[in-house]
């Protein structure tokens, strides 16, 4: 079947995505599904800072590549090995899990092992684009969803409420389980907890709904585009700290009593983790979320402190999710009202503006931008 679809033979060095136009439309084949395949219409996929880092080369996939790694669409055809999914159902794509290795079948599937060695392939080992030229095009994160059609193993496509729109469903492939769930689940928070979010993109701004939904009656958001406190505030935040103007820690602790029961670093940068560390009330947790663009081996940390007043710290990757499980519960819960996704689209583009939605992520104060095939 023929597909229009955005792909990338080169990764550019001109980070403004207009000079050169890293991603070319074009018309390329899409093989039918047999064995465990899926194959999808795509009719929403949205984009975020992970394929800008595979348009500037700073991930291994083999060129060219289909891209795109979050959607939401109804499946077309099956092949004769699928189990989950039949025609016409609603899914979610994302780069899930395998489904079959030890973590996963533990339940850790945010930990999945081979998620961490995709190749530009599906999990077979196969790719289902063909480009003009004959030659194999590869997947993004075995999903590639900037295409009219993508065919994909069926564990990368999540069976989710129809009554969800498609265009709000494709930010469930990615960040937002990320912060509801460190919230909501590797914190676990109690009801009547203090909150702190530091950074407001879409990771901050659903682990502000995910202490809203776990019942925080102190939600503090800390960033520095004063844009974004005003939907803060909407979501459920109980008051905004605009860090280039006032030092943080000192205002958590004015506003708290000393200090909060849960602080978040949604950015992952060495000093907003300690500020996260800093502003922490006795007995209360850091949760570690944003992970930083290079290693970084030192944070200046209070050691005494720790211990004297029983403070803990940990990380949380994909909100530490069992996600095939977790995906069609926050569908629901987008369903019921009771998490809202409609307000952190910031804006909704057709495939042939790629570049320019890249440009806008990289420059602008965008939240979640959804590409419309
Ligand atoms: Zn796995
Ligand atoms: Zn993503």
């Amino acid at each position: 079947m023929e597909s229009k679809a955005a792909v990338l033979h080169e990764p550019t060095k001109n980070h403004d995505f207009l000079g050169d136009l890293p991603a070319k439309i074009e018309m390329v084949e899409v093989s039918e599904p047999i064995g465990e395949e899926v194959l999808v219409k795509i009719e929403a996929a949205s984009l975020c800072h992970t394929d800008v880092s595979c348009v500037v080369g700073e991930t291994g996939e083999p060129k060219p590549v289909v891209l795109g790694h979050e959607g939401a669409g109804v499946v077309a055809a099956i092949g004769d090995e699928v189990t989950t999914l039949e025609v016409g159902d609603h899914v979610v794509l994302g780069r899930i899990a395998c489904g079959k290795c030890i973590r996963c079948r533990m339940g850790k599937s945010n930990l999945c092992l081979s998620r961490r060695q995709s190749k530009g392939t599906l999990r077979t080992g196969d790719t289902s684009f063909t480009g003009s030229n004959g030659d194999p095009y590869y997947h993004y994160h075995g999903v590639s969803s900037f295409t009219e059609y993508t065919n994909v193993t069926q564990e990368v496509a999540i069976k989710v409420n129809k009554k969800i729109p498609l265009e709000q469903a494709t930010l469930l492939g990615c960040g937002i389980f990320t912060g509801v769930g460190a919230v909501a689940n590797a914190a676990n928070i109690e009801p009547g907890s203090s909150v702190v979010i530091f950074g407001a993109g879409g990771v901050g701004l659903s682990g502000v709904q995910g202490a809203v939904l776990r019942g925080a009656t102190e939600i503090i958001v800390v960033d520095v585009v004063p844009s974004k406190f005003d939907i803060a505030l909407k979501m459920g935040a109980t008051s905004t700290i605009n860090s280039m103007e006032e030092d943080p820690v000192e205002r958590i602790r004015e506003i708290t009593g000393g200090g909060a029961d849960y602080t978040f670093d949604m950015v992952g940068h060495p000093r907003v983790f300690e500020q996260a560390v800093e502003s922490l009330a006795v007995s209360g947790t850091a949760v570690l979320v944003g992970t930083p663009s290079t290693p970084v081996n030192e944070v200046s940390i209070n050691l005494r402190e720790m211990v004297k007043n029983e403070k803990r710290i940990i990380g949380a990757f994909n909100g530490s999710y069992n996600l095939p499980i977790a995906i069609p519960m926050l569908a629901d819960l987008v369903v019921e009202g009771k998490l809202s996704l409609e307000e952190l689209i910031t804006s909704s583009l057709p495939l042939d503006n790629i570049n320019e939605a890249m440009h806008q992520l990289e420059n602008g104060a965008e939240i979640r931008q959804v590409i419309v095939p």
